[in-house]
Order: C-alpha cells, then sequence, then structure tokens
C-alpha cells in the first residue's frame, strides 16, 4: 500500500525508539532492551533491541503482568533499578527471575499524556550489573522520556487518522456530498457541450474538494471516494440530453485501481471524458497508459486535467495522447493582459493540434479572455464567465432555455 503521512511518520517514531533502545543498551552494557506496552493485564513488547537474543524475546511477544516486574515497578514495590535480582526477596522468588533468567534489571514506566502509565522503557541482563547508579538511571529516564515523546506524538496522530477514517467512511457509507456540473462550452456555437462533474461536501468553514480528497488519499480511502463521485455523477446522464458529455475527474491512482469497472460498466463510454488530475509524479506510466488504452478502445475519452501546470507536463501528454488538454486557470486568468500568457497559451493550441487533441480552457472569468482565447484558436472553455457549476436541475433548466448569448 502507498505510504501516507501517517504511515511515514509512524516509521520515523519507530526508528527514533529503536535507536535508544540500543543506545541505552549499550551505553548500560546489558543484553536485552525493549518498550513495551501494558494491554489489558499484559505486557507486550513493542519494540526491542537484543542482539543475538532475538529467540529470546520480540516485538509481539507478550507476558502476562502476574508473572514481570513490571507492575511491581509502577506501583513502588520493586525499584526502578535493580543491580542484582539476587538481593531482593521479591525479584529472587518470581519464576520469571530464573526462566529469562534476569541478573540486573532497570526500568522506568512511559506514561501518556494525561500521565496514564503507556509501558515500560527497560534493559535487562542475565548476570547482576554491581556496576549500575543513579546515574544510569537518570540516563535511562532521558531516553525513557524521548520514547514517551514519539510514543504520544504517535498516540496523537493515530486518534487523528481514526478521526478522518471515520469521516470519510461516514461520507462514503451515506453518500454526503452533492455533485455540481459545470458547463464547458463549444466557444463557436455558443453552447455547452458537455459538463464537468465537480464534488461538494459539507463542511464548514467550505474546504475545497481538492482537499477533501487529499484527506481521503492520505487515509487510504482517495480511490473509494473518487469512485462513490464519478458514479455518482455518471447518474446525472439520466437527465441530461443525449448530445451531451460528462467530464468526471481522477487521480492516476484511481485509474490505475483496476476498478473503473465499477462506475463505467452499463455508461455511454462515448459521453464520458475522464480528466486525470496530477497533483504528484505519476508512480506507474506504464500502467496507467494499459489501462487508459483498453478503456478508450471501449470509446472513453481521455482528458488531461490542469496542463501547463504542476505536474501535468508535455512528457507526460505526449506520452497519454489525450483527446483533450485543459488549459489551467493559471494560464486563462489575466490572458488578455499577459503577452507570455498568450504565448504559452498559443504554443499550447499548437502542440495540441499537432497531438491531435483539443484544448478547453478552464477558468474563463471575463469577456476578455475569452476574446483573446477564441483569438489564439481555443474553441472550447468553461468558466464562471460562461457558467458557474450548477445543481443538475438548474443545469436541465439553463439547457431548455438555448444558447447563451456570450458572444465575444
Ligand atoms: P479541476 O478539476 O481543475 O476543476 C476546476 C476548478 O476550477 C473547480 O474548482 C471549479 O469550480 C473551478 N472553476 C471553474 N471555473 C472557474 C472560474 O472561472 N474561476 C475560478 N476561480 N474557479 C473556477 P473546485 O470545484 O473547487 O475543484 C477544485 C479541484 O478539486 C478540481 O480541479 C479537481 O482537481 C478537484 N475535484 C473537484 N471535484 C472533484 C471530483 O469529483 N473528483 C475528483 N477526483 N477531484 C475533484
Ligand atoms: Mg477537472
Ligand atoms: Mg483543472
Amino acid at each position: 500500500m502507498k505510504s501516507t503521512a501517517f504511515s511515514t511518520s509512524k516509521r520515523s517514531a519507530d526508528e527514533v525508539i529503536k535507536r535508544a533502545l540500543s543506545s541505552v543498551r549499550e551505553h548500560l552494557g546489558m543484553e536485552i532492551a525493549y518498550l513495551s506496552e501494558i494491554e489489558g493485564n499484559d505486557s507486550v513488547f513493542r519494540a526491542v533491541d537484543a542482539p543475538g537474543l532475538e529467540d529470546l524475546v520480540k516485538p509481539g511477544d507478550r507476558r502476562s503482568l502476574d508473572d514481570v516486574y513490571c507492575r511491581h515497578i509502577v506501583e513502588g514495590r520493586l525499584p526502578s533499578l535493580i543491580a542484582n535480582t539476587a538481593d531482593i526477596p521479591m525479584t529472587a522468588s518470581m519464576p520469571i527471575t530464573t526462566q529469562v533468567p534476569i541478573g540486573s534489571h532497570v526500568s522506568v514506566p512511559i506514561r501518556r499524556e494525561d500521565g496514564s502509565v503507556y509501558g515500560m522503557f527497560c534493559c535487562l541482563s542475565p548476570t547482576p550489573n554491581p556496576s549500575l547508579n543513579k546515574r544510569d538511571l537518570a540516563i535511562m529516564e532521558m531516553f525513557a522520556d524521548l520514547c514517551a515523546d514519539q510514543v504520544n506524538g504517535a498516540i496523537t496522530e493515530a486518534k487523528a487518522y481514526d478521526a478522518q477514517s471515520a469521516t470519510i467512511r461516514k461520507i462514503l457509507d451515506t453518500r454526503d456530498f452533492r455533485v455540481v456540473y459545470q458547463p464547458i462550452y463549444h466557444l463557436d456555437s455558443n453552447r455547452p457541450s458537455g459538463f464537468e462533474a465537480l464534488c461538494r461536501f459539507q463542511s464548514e468553514p467550505y474546504r475545497t474538494p481538492d482537499i477533501w480528497f487529499a484527506e481521503a488519499e492520505a487515509v487510504g480511502l482517495g480511490i473509494d471516494l473518487e469512485l462513490a463521485v464519478i458514479d455518482a455523477a455518471l447518474d446525472g446522464f439520466a437527465q441530461l440530453p443525449e448530445d451531451v458529455y460528462l467530464s468526471v475527474n481522477a487521480s492516476p491512482a484511481t485509474a490505475t485501481s483496476g476498478r473503473l469497472s465499477e462506475v463505467f460498466d452499463g455508461r455511454p463510454l462515448g459521453r464520458i471524458v475522464l480528466e486525470i488530475t496530477e497533483h504528484s509524479a505519476i508512480e506507474d506510466p506504464a500502467a496507467l497508459m494499459a489501462e487508459l488504452e483498453a478503456w478508450r478502445s471501449r470509446g472513453l475519452i481521455l482528458a488531461i486535467d490542469d496542463a501547463g501546470a504542476g505536474y501535468s507536463g508535455l512528457q507526460q501528454i505526449v506520452q497519454l495522447s489525450p483527446d483533450i488538454l485543459k488549459l489551467d486557470m493559471s494560464l486563462t486568468s489575466g490572458i488578455d493582459t499577459d503577452a507570455a500568457k498568450r504565448s504559452l497559451a498559443a504554443a499550447m493550441v499548437h502542440f495540441a493540434t499537432e497531438q491531435r487533441s483539443v484544448i478547453v480552457a478552464e477558468g474563463i472569468e471575463t469577456e476578455a479572455e475569452l476574446t483573446t482565447l477564441r483569438k489564439i484558436g481555443v474553441h472550447r472553455g468553461q468558466g464562471w464567465f460562461l457558467g458557474k457549476p450548477a445543481s443538475l436541475e438548474d443545469v436541465c433548466a439553463a439547457l431548455l432555455q438555448g444558447p447563451s448569448a456570450k458572444q465575444a
């Protein structure tokens, strides 16, 4: 599975704990160091540093709290530092002392932010270690604090991850989103030739859909959410005239998930534009091309979204040879007053023509932008000046009223 921000920071916390264990174990000259978590009546080993003794103790092993020193230390019946377990009647009489065996033992509790005990940070040796002293204990406590910070950071992040995951799951289960449709105009006939489906989520304050999709991806639900939205968006066909196409958005991960059939089977593929949006480098361009080719051979129309911005580089576009290139809004915005944008857009038009692709200009907000785009040979466009995203009902009502009078 793809790494997420959470799994990356969890890995770095694990790394810090591992290094802390081996540093403190080497410093004290002991054989085994571990960090445990108290789970019910068990002590569970979460991280272990015990070179050569991996069979004796390894992460995931658990022991009953009744058998180990841990609870006695937390509750003050045993000291944190035991240089020789034979010197203390309680440790001398506990079966684990001879089983492991344990000759010396240093252990301090790791506490959660609310003060409750998470587990223990512990070093032990099969032999007594008379040199162990208060300074060693102080060092042990320093490392335990460091590990406590990591553990608490991971706990906080895990809670945030779970909450985010639950929010997205609820959205998926209840389909708690709306799809709005923005017209894509044929600039020669001044008619909408299609509509881009855009998703809206309920939140206060408002957050744009790309933020929701990024959050869904971070908890491993990005593909599920994108597919659910595509499915809902395509239901719009039932109400739209037959000569109108629908444009839906998908990340390369969704396109290569092998799950497009969940939303495309039984749909009029020749009336569907799949807009591929790249917010990061494509992991496996060959797999993406193969998957998209299979769908295109059955009629699907392919668009590259946000061309001229970010990752939608020319090389990518040449490779995928899309039917449509969506000119990013950063190029459209102010194109009437910016010669550099004009020549770049004109170059894209030329490039698209050579590639046998059609350009759709995004984010047209003014008449002047529209006029300029027409002049440089753009024949399709989308933007607030032409029509804002609206509900399916409003879109259908507007279609019935006939072509808009957006002449330039
Ligand atoms: P996008 O696919 O490039 O969509 C175009 C964005 O520009 C939309 O923002 C649209 O509302 C906005 N827009 C259109 N015309 C104008 C204009 O004239 N001026 C300005 N300022 N903005 C305009 P929105 O809906 O907030 O979506 C943002 C991005 O979130 C989308 O960019 C797309 O990457 C993603 N997104 C939105 N809906 C979906 C969805 O259903 N699925 C997926 N996978 N991504 C989506
Ligand atoms: Mg788009
Ligand atoms: Mg775009």
